[in-house]
């Protein structure tokens, strides 16, 4: 199964939100001025959204 962290404490949120215009999936997005996981089952894994990310913020990781 995907696992995938936004520590909040280090996501810039819409004043980024780079990791939400990369995602081939949609699996992220804003609400407010924060980014959530909107769909974590349709994540596949690609990990751009963690290359995109300037502070780390974003971890996506199998944890099966
Ligand atoms: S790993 Fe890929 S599919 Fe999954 S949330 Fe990140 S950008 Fe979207």
């Amino acid at each position: 199964m995907v696992k995938i962290t936004i520590d909040h404490d280090k996501c810039e949120g819409a004043d980024c939100a780079e990791c939400i215009d990369v995602c081939p999936m949609e699996v992220l997005i804003l609400d407010g001025e924060k980014v959530v996981i909107q769909n974590k089952e349709e994540c596949s894994l690609c990990e751009v959204c963690m290359d995109v990310c300037p502070n780390e913020a974003v971890v996506v990781e199998d944890d099966d």
